[in-house]
C-alpha cells in the first residue's frame, strides 16, 4: 500500500445520487468544492438510480426461458451503469471548470478474482488514478467492477460501488472515504419505527458491521474492508449539508491483499469456557427475563445465550455460557427458578468463524459443521449470526477445531479472544448499547428430539444448504441424555422446502419437525455488551414488559438477538431504544 498522504480524499455516490441530470449536477458542485478546498479528489460512482435493476431486466427478457443470463456477459453488460455515471459526472464536472478524467474500473487498476456477479478486489495498482491527481486532475471511477485475472470484466455484487471506493481509498492512503447517499447517518434505530432515533456522530467499525449485516444502509463488506486498512468512512447525505456519521476505530489484523479473498475473515477461538443448561422450565412470559435477573444479581457476565421455545409444547430451553471462575455462581443462580434442573458442564471452548462473506451464502455453517465433525469434534451448543458462526466444544478439542477450521477455509488467521473476565474493566458500561437492528420476517423450524452424535450439525443443514436454501438463525441447545433440540428460520416461502429437504435427510434421527410462521428478530448491538453484565436481562425484561414473548434467543459477540412475533416488532424495537437509553446522546 503507498503512503499515507493527507490529503486524498475518496468521495462515493449511490445510485439515488445520480438519479437524473440535475442531481448529477449537483453532486458535481460538491466534489468540485472538495478539490476547492484544496483536497485531491477521487469520486467512485454507482449506476443512476435504478439503472442495474433495469439492465438486470432487460438481459432476463433476451434470454427469456433459456435460462439466466450467462454470467460473463451480464457483468459486462451490468458495468456499464456505472460508466455511463462517470462519464456524466466527469462532464458535469468539467463544465464546471475543473480538470478531470473518468475512468473505468479496469483502467483506474481494480483487479479482481474471477467470481462474475461476486468478485472480489485482490489488488488495485494506483499509478494511473496517481498520475491523473498529480496532473491536478479529479478522478472519477466507475465503481462496482473490475478486471479479473483473466482478463475479463466483473462485478463486484450488488451494492458493492461502497467497495471499490473504501478499496479506493486503502489504496490510495486517503484521509478518509465519505459516502454520500439518501439518509444523513447511521441511526440508533431506523427511524421510520422508532421516532426518537438519533443519528450517531460515530461508530465502531464492529459496531457498524453487526448493523450493517442487520440491514442498516452500508455495505457490510466495505465496513469490513475499512476496518482490516484503517479507513475511516463518513456516511452523509448527498442532498443536505448537515454532518454526517463516523466510521472509525482500531485497524483490524493487518492483511497483505486488498479485500481478504475468502469468505471466513477469521477463526476465533476462546478457552476457559463454560456451559449452563437449564432445562424443565415451564414456557412463560418473563421467564428468561428472570432468570438473567438472577444471575446478572451475581455479577456474573454470561456470553452466548441460545434459548428456544418449543412450539406446542410448555417448555423452554436455555442454555448459557460464562467464564469457567464464574460456573458455579451462574448455576446456584439459575437453580433459584422454580422446577428448574441445572447441568453445567467446564472445560468448554469457543470456536467461530468470521466474515462478511458468508452473508447470504448457505453453506459455510454446513461446512463449518461438517470439518468439525471429520476433525472428530462434538458441537454442544450453536449459534449464529449473519456474519458470525460459533460452536461451543470440548477445550481438550479446540486446537484440532481451530486447525481443521483454517484448513477448509483458508484461513492462515487463528485469534485468540481473551476469556471475559480478562476483558473485563476494558470497556466503560455506561453506554454498553450502539443500536437497535431488526430484520424482516421468518418462520422458525424446530427439529425436536435429535439423538446426539457427532456429524448431526451437519447431517442437517448440509442437504438444506445443497438445495440453496438461506437459513438464517440457527440454534442447536445442549444435549441432555443423548438428546438435542436444532431449530434454525428460514424466509416464509422457503420454509415449505426447507422441511421437506429436513425430512428428507438420512443422517439424522429425530422426533418431529414443527414451524411457526410469522416471526421477526431484534438485535440489540454494541461493543460493551460483551463486558457489561445485567444487559441481556434489561433486554428480556424490557420485551416482557412490553407483553412480548421471546421465542428463541441467539447471541453473537456484540450483539443479542431475540425471535418476537412480527407484529410485536415496532413496539420491540421503540421500548429497547428506550430501555438502554439511547435516544439521549452520549
Ligand atoms: N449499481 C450497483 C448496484 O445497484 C452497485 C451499487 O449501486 O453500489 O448494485
Ligand atoms: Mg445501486
Amino acid at each position: 500500500m503507498s503512503e499515507r498522504s493527507a490529503k486524498i480524499i475518496v468521495q462515493k455516490y449511490g445510485g439515488s445520487s445520480l438519479a437524473d441530470a440535475e442531481k448529477i449536477r449537483a453532486v458535481a458542485e460538491r466534489i468540485c468544492a472538495a478539490r476547492a478546498a484544496g483536497a485531491d479528489v477521487v469520486v467512485a460512482v454507482s449506476a443512476m438510480g435504478d439503472g442495474t435493476d433495469e439492465l438486470i431486466n432487460l438481459a432476463r427478457d433476451v434470454v427469456g426461458d433459456a435460462g439466466p443470463p450467462d454470467p460473463r456477459e451480464l457483468d459486462t453488460l451490468l458495468s456499464t451503469g456505472e460508466l455511463v455515471s462517470s462519464a456524466l459526472v466527469a462532464m458535469a464536472i468539467r463544465a464546471r471548470g475543473h480538470d478531470v478524467v473518468s475512468l473505468s474500473g479496469i483502467q483506474a487498476g481494480i483487479k479482481t478474482d474471477s467470481r462474475h456477479g461476486s468478485a472480489r478486489i485482490a489488488n488495485i495498482d494506483p499509478t494511473r488514478i496517481q498520475g491523473e491527481l498529480a496532473r491536478g486532475r479529479i478522478v472519477v471511477v466507475a465503481g462496482f467492477q473490475g478486471l479479473s485475472d483473466t482478463n475479463d470484466v466483473t462485478t463486484l455484487g450488488r451494492g458493492a460501488s461502497d467497495t471499490t471506493a473504501v478499496a479506493l481509498a486503502a489504496a490510495l492512503g486517503a484521509e478518509r472515504c465519505e459516502i454520500y447517499t439518501d439518509v444523513d447517518g447511521i441511526y440508533t434505530a431506523d427511524p421510520r419505527l422508532v421516532p426518537d432515533a438519533r443519528k450517531l456522530d460515530s461508530i465502531e467499525y464492529g459496531d457498524m458491521l453487526e448493523l450493517a449485516s442487520l440491514g442498516a444502509k452500508m455495505n457490510p463488506r466495505s465496513i469490513e474492508l475499512g476496518a482490516i486498512h484503517g479507513v475511516p468512512i463518513m456516511v452523509a447525505s448527498t442532498f443536505d449539508d448537515v454532518p454526517g456519521t463516523l466510521i472509525h476505530g482500531e485497524k483490524l489484523a493487518g492483511s497483505t491483499t486488498m479485500e481478504i479473498r475468502n469468505a471466513v475473515t477469521a477463526v476465533e477461538s476462546e478457552t476457559g469456557v463454560a456451559q449452563i443448561a437449564v432445562s424443565g422450565l415451564a414456557n412463560r412470559e418473563g421467564l428468561a427475563a428472570e432468570l438473567f435477573d438472577l444471575v446478572a444479581a451475581e455479577g456474573v457476565n454470561v456470553d452466548v445465550i441460545i434459548a428456544n421455545d418449543q412450539p406446542g409444547v410448555n417448555a423452554s430451553d436455555l442454555v448459557f455460557t460464562v467464564s469457567e471462575e464464574d460456573a458455579e455462581r451462574a448455576a446456584a443462580a439459575a437453580a433459584q427458578i422454580p422446577g428448574s434442573s441445572v447441568q453445567t458442564r467446564l472445560e468448554l471452548a469457543k470456536v467461530s468463524i468470521a466474515g462478511t462473506g458468508m452473508q447470504n451464502s448457505p453453506g459455510y455453517a454446513a461446512r463449518m459443521f461438517r470439518a468439525l465433525a471429520n476433525a472428530n469434534v462434538n458441537i454442544h451448543v450453536i449459534a449464529t449470526a449473519e456474519v458470525r458462526i460459533t460452536c461451543v466444544i470440548d477445550a481438550d478439542r479446540l486446537d484440532a477445531a481451530a486447525t481443521a477450521l483454517a484448513q477448509e477455509f483458508d484461513t492462515t488467521q487463528i485469534t485468540t479472544t481473551p476469556s471475559a473476565t480478562d476483558a473485563r474493566g476494558r470497556f466503560g458500561s455506561e453506554h454498553p448499547v450502539t443500536g437497535i437492528a431488526i430484520d424482516r420476517s421468518a418462520a422458525r423450524i424446530s427439529v425436536r428430539g435429535v439423538r446426539d452424535r457427532p456429524g448431526i450439525a451437519a447431517g442437517l443443514f448440509e442437504p438444506l444448504a445443497d438445495a440453496g436454501i438461506s437459513v438464517d438463525l440457527m440454534v442447536q441447545t445442549a444435549a441432555s441424555e443423548g438428546m438435542t433440540d436444532m431449530a434454525f428460520t428460514v424466509a416464509e416461502d422457503e420454509a415449505d422446502r426447507a422441511i421437506e429437504t429436513a425430512r428428507q435427510q438420512k443422517d439424522v434421527e429425530f422426533d418431529d419437525i414443527i414451524r411457526d410462521s410469522g416471526l421477526a428478530k431484534v438485535s440489540i448491538v454494541g461493543a460493551g455488551l460483551q463486558y457489561t453484565p445485567g444487559q441481556a436481562a434489561k433486554m428480556f425484561r424490557t420485551l416482557g414488559d412490553q407483553g412480548i414473548n421471546i421465542r428463541a434467543v441467539t447471541t453473537a459477540d456484540i450483539r443479542i438477538t431475540c425471535l418476537v412475533d412480527a407484529e410485536s416488532i415496532a413496539a420491540a424495537a421503540r421500548s429497547l431504544h428506550d430501555a438502554f437509553d439511547l435516544a439521549a446522546s452520549g
